[in-house]
């Protein structure tokens, strides 16, 4: 008996290391929402959905994982940061894209496509049909025709397969705008409780006939429609997406003034929790359908 207490207490102690160790490493940062700045990257994603802001500066570009494992990627930043994107989505161990959105022709959106279309596999791709004479854009045309890739028409009601236990809805374009912007591709993302609403650079007309169309904008994850710019985000539409966080992709002191102080104060008024790429990086969401946790790089 005497042998047997310190025997046991060794044992007692050794389990309650063990079980705040595996506390620290899982459990604790899933109890409800959490930030952490560890590196953005691999990290215990199985089982669980990715959305992910990639740090492009000045452009736009997700990245989203399902919890299968299903890759699809929307935009991919400018010219300039084709290496930034396929590293990134090695980082992430992506090799096969399911699904490609280009969500209008501009530069600081298809721009970093063509390399990553040159070097992945991929699926399916969509873009929104306009055409455009830009290098930037022939050059996206050309990667998609060596891979005898055909692209699908991007526009409003659409639902896309990507998995079985996430709803990819494609909300507009709606009808043919004159304007670029507006022909932007915008694509809800629902798993479990949460849904994610990727706006690339919408603006007010499509926001207005998305919102008369009648569909389920609701979503606790807004991506600011054009970089924070005040064409976008109008007060019904923030309204009706009614989201908790919000997430703005503009690079580090750009020339067009983006995020704009209007549509930062009309997100601070509705109480949204507000994400940069220009002060913070990359920034992922993970959920498993419940919980959501927030990473930023910085
Ligand atoms: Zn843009």
């Amino acid at each position: 008996m005497t042998r047997l207490i310190p025997f046991v207490q060794q044992h007692i102690l050794r389990y309650a290391a063990l079980i705040l160790c595996l506390c620290l490493l899982a459990g604790c940062s899933f109890s409800g929402i959490t930030k952490d700045s560890s590196t953005i990257g691999p990290v215990d994603g199985n089982g669980k959905l990715r959305v992910i802001f990639i740090d492009v500066g000045q452009g736009g570009s997700q990245l989203i994982i399902t919890p299968s494992g299903k890759a699809m990627l929307i935009d991919a930043g400018n010219n300039d940061k084709e290496q930034v994107m396929l590293d990134t989505l090695k980082e992430y161990g992506i090799s096969r894209l399911d699904i490609v959105i280009g969500t209008h022709p501009d530069a600081d959106h298809i721009g970093g496509l063509d390399k990553v279309i040159d070097q992945l596999s991929i699926g399916r791709i969509y873009m929104p049909k306009i055409s455009s004479n830009t290098k930037t854009f022939e050059s996206v045309l050309r990667s998609i025709k060596r891979k005898g890739l055909k692209v699908s028409s991007a526009k409003g009601d659409l639902t896309l397969n990507l998995d079985s236990g996430v709803k990819v809805h494609m909300l507009a374009p709606l009808t043919k705008y004159e304007d670029n912007n507006n022909m932007s591709a915008v694509v809800k993302v629902s798993y479990g409780e949460h849904s994610f609403l990727l706006t690339g650079d919408s603006e007010a007309d499509s926001e207005q006939d998305m919102l008369a169309s009648g569909a389920d904008l609701r979503s606790n994850v807004l991506l600011v429609g054009h970089h924070g710019s005040k064409s976008s985000t109008s007060v019904a539409f923030l309204k009706k997406v009614n989201p908790q966080y919000a997430v703005i992709q503009s690079g580090r002191g750009n020339k067009y003034g983006h995020p704009t102080q209007t549509i930062l104060e009309r997100l601070q008024k509705k109480g949204v929790k507000v994400y940069r790429n220009d002060t913070q990086g990359t920034v992922e969401f993970l959920t498993d359908g419940h919980h959501l946790q927030i990473r930023a790089e910085r």
